[in-house]
């Protein structure tokens, strides 16, 4: 079931403006993740939605028709809670049941319903179970159950992997993204983990104090972030920033340390930033250290350099932490390199993997 939010604005009763002017289409299918720090708005919007909070200005529309004041439950809609909501006195094929049993569904009807959604969910096993014997992922498979079982055409999550470990959360992650290819519901899914958003989102919207800052694919928000906020939030570690200004091809921070010779971009392209305050970014998996490492034309890359400040080895990889200027940086080094604390590394950036951004607005200059 196709969505659109057009002009949306929450104030609360206290005068608090939670949203700002939202706007948002959401094709039928969808897997659509609001991701952003906490306070951001993520729970507000996801409530108008479901309709537990009004919509203070704006539209809302479901299938080409205004909902605004239509009541939760005739929205067909069907919301799993951070907290899974079970009953625990109920088994989980009477969980299940719950709601079809309310609604005066024939048994029949119902076991097979029953029967279906615990085989998606891989829960057959557990049917005669109570919610305590069950582990954190399994319950959360539960309330999702219950969820799926009364074939709602909209879901909405907020925040529904947070109370699992990291290895449970790591799986519901391809869990859910399969349960939704199997059911198709257009899902509305809030997360503050960005990682979250990555992996399971056909589209991320990304949110700061109330505003959208970009909607788009994974890919474009971590390839073609619009600003630094974008920027900033969507990758880890995340991407590193210098502040400085561009004079006459070349890019001076301010802090003096760096001065980096731009003479390989074009004349065209040097004219977008020269004489502005520009922040610089790259991210820490683009650094290549070693020159036997690059690739290519070698004259695509851009020299760095910096001080190792500490470093953590991952197995797959090493987190190196430098001192650069007054700055820091962080980049991501093979395991095998030897990383000596203390010493200077010197490690090289493409320009293509640069980004530009107006340090003023903050907007994203594509070159
Ligand atoms: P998120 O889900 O992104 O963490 P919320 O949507 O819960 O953010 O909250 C957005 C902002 O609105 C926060 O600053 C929060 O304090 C405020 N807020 C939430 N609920 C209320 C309320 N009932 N009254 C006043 N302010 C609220």
């Amino acid at each position: 079931m196709p969505l659109e939010l057009k002009n949306i604005y929450k104030v609360y009763p206290n005068g608090y403006q939670a949203i700002s002017d939202f706007n948002l289409t959401i094709e039928d299918k969808e897997f659509i993740v609001l991701v952003g720090p906490s306070g951001c708005g993520k729970s507000t919007t996801l409530r108008m939605i479901a309709g537990l909070e009004e919509i203070t200005h704006g539209d809302f529309i479901i299938n080409g028709k205004r909902v605004n004041n239509l009541p939760p439950k005739d929205r067909g809609i069907a919301m799993v809670f951070q907290s899974y909501a079970l009953y625990p006195t109920l088994t989980v094929y009477e969980n299940m049941a719950f709601a079809l049993d309310l609604a005066g569904f024939d048994e029949d009807v119902i076991d097979k319903r029953v029967k279906n959604t615990a085989k998606i969910l891989g829960l057959t096993p557990y049917l005669d179970r109570l919610p305590r014997a069950l582990s954190g992922g399994q319950r959360q498979r539960v309330a999702l159950g219950r969820a799926i079982i009364r074939n709602a055409k909209i879901f909405l999550m907020d925040e529904p992997l947070s109370n699992l470990d990291a290895r449970q959360r790591v799986s519901m992650r391809s869990e859910l993204a399969r349960i939704h290819r199997e059911v198709g519901a257009t899902t509305v899914y809030v997360t503050h983990d960005q990682i979250e958003a990555m992996t399971m989102a056909s589209r991320i919207v990304c949110m700061d104090v109330g505003v959208i800052k970009q909607v788009g694919s994974p890919e474009e928000l971590y390839f073609h972030p619009k600003n630094l906020f974008v920027a900033g939030f969507i990758g880890d570690p995340p991407m590193n920033f210098i502040v400085g200004k561009v004079e006459n091809g070349t890019y001076i921070s301010n802090d003096g340390f760096y001065h980096i010779d731009l003479s390989k971009f074009s004349e065209e392209q040097l004219a977008k930033i020269n004489g502005k305050a520009i922040t610089l970014g790259y991210r820490p998996e683009t650094a290549v250290i070693g020159e036997e490492d690059l690739k290519g034309d070698k004259s695509e890359y851009l020299e760095m350099k910096g001080t190792v400040e500490v470093y953590e080895m991952l197995g797959d990889l090493q987190n190196v932490y430098l001192n650069v200027g007054e700055e820091k940086t962080i980049i991501k080094a093979k395991p095998e390199i030897q990383i000596v604390i203390g010493s200077e590394m010197t490690y090289f950036v493409k320009k293509t993997d640069f980004h530009f951004f107006d340090t003023n607005s903050g907007d994203a200059i594509e070159l």
